[in-house]
């Protein structure tokens, strides 16, 4: 499995920084956002080490088709599934994406404005 060793969700990935938890398999993992922008605040990421969607290759097709199978199955479980939520990826400088392991935002429980998430 690829891992940055200076990486904040490679290290929650191995369990050495704590996150809480709402999903994980082989491929993904999904735990709640430290600064949540909505009363439903879950970020999904693979536990393979991607920097963002620039570094995307072949070889992670599954773990990216991951990352939807998880937000439907994280959408339903946190009762956001009928009302409605948005994914977001951010990717690169002017996304704004701050940590560079690529991961998807999935937000509800709130009318979600016009612009994405912030
Ligand atoms: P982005 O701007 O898309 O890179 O978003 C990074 C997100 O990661 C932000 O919403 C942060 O609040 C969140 N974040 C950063 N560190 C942690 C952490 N240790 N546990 C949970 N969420 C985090
Ligand atoms: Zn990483």
């Amino acid at each position: 499995m690829q891992r940055d060793p200076n990486c904040v969700f490679c290290k929650i990935v191995a369990g050495e920084l704590p996150s809480r938890k709402v999903y994980e398999d082989d491929l993904v993992v999904a735990f709640h956002d430290i600064n949540p922008q909505a009363p439903v605040h879950i970020l999904i990421i693979p536990k393979a080490h991607v920097a963002s969607v620039n570094e995307v290759e072949e070889e992670h097709r599954a773990a990216l088709g991951g990352l939807f199978l998880a937000a439907r199955k994280v959408a339903e479980a946190l009762n956001v599934a009928q009302s409605g939520y948005r994914l977001v990826v951010n990717t690169g400088r002017d996304a704004g994406q701050d940590v560079f392991h690529l991961h998807m935002h999935l937000l509800g429980g709130r009318r979600l404005g016009p612009m994405l998430h912030r």
